[in-house]
């Protein structure tokens, strides 16, 4: 069992607000396709969810009722990216479902509390390739919130039990630094989490300068890792990466360890 997350800087042009990645989306549709294992597929928003739930506030929480309607259009422009992507998948031949997140879990204080895997289980189980994202959803401290695809993962596959997480995004995988930001950083092949997630901790040990949705994404992996499942950080964007990641070959990437 193989979970599959697509970081929004891949499958959206990021910077134009509404626009899918169209070619990348259709080369990972075809490399999907290939994988031989049960797989599940997480997108993010990118120039979908993100517009509109900044314009809302909706990740803050309920303050005024402009948002409520809001909340609704960021779940609708997730749903719209996510009709793109499936259908893509199918087009390759890959029997690909949607699953809306905020109808099977609620979060508490933007931390996921309840969660129901049956339908997704079930959905696996009979050969199909269940399709998630990054969503909006309830949350019963502040009314709703923002789910990032990559605590969504790492939720699926301790509760699915997965073999092995793959995270697309459009970076090589986790540098000493923000390789948009500095020239010389150097990508980390093999990342160790011993010290337990801590925040702070990752950065002293590694002497890494972790930022952004990347920090985001290995806080939240380290969870996942714990659990024993492989996790590694592949970019997307590069022909054969996410191909070769699902295969379990050598791909250039970090691998997060223990
Ligand atoms: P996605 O949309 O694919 O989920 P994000 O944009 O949220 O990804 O996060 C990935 C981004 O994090 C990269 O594009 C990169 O600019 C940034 N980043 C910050 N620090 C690092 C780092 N140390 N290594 C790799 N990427 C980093």
């Amino acid at each position: 069992m193989l979970i599959l997350k697509l970081g929004g800087s891949v499958v959206t042009h990021k910077d134009k607000p509404f626009t899918p990645h169209i070619d990348n989306i259709a080369r990972l549709a075809a490399e999907i396709a290939e994988a031989d294992a049960p797989l599940v597929v997480v997108h993010g928003g990118g120039s979908y969810g993100h517009p509109v739930a900044t314009e809302y506030g909706i990740a803050e929480g309920y303050r005024e009722p402009r948002q409520i309607i809001g909340f609704s259009k960021t779940h609708q422009a997730m749903m719209e990216l996510n009709g793109i992507i499936v259908r893509e998948l199918l087009d390759a031949g890959v029997p690909a479902f949607a699953v809306s997140p905020s109808s099977f879990i609620v979060t508490e204080g933007r931390r996921i509390i309840d969660i129901d895997l049956h339908v997704v289980e079930r959905l696996i189980e009979s050969g199909l390739v269940p399709v998630l994202y990054g969503d909006a959803v309830l949350d019963t401290l502040q009314r709703f919130a923002i789910l990032s695809g990559d605590q969504l993962v790492v939720k699926l596959a301790t509760g699915l039990e997965a073999e092995r997480v793959v995270l697309g995004s459009d970076v090589d995988g986790v540098f000493t630094a923000d390789p948009k930001l500095v020239e010389d950083a150097r990508l980390i092949e093999e990342l160790s989490l011993s010290n337990h997630g801590d925040e702070a901790k990752i950065g002293d040990a590694l002497d890494t300068d972790v930022t952004g949705g990347m920090l985001g994404k290995v806080l939240e992996a380290a969870e996942a890792v714990e659990a024993g499942i492989e996790v590694v950080l592949v970019n997307a964007t590069v022909d054969g990466r996410v191909r070769a990641a699902l295969r379990g070959e050598n791909v250039i990437g970090t691998r997060l360890k223990r």
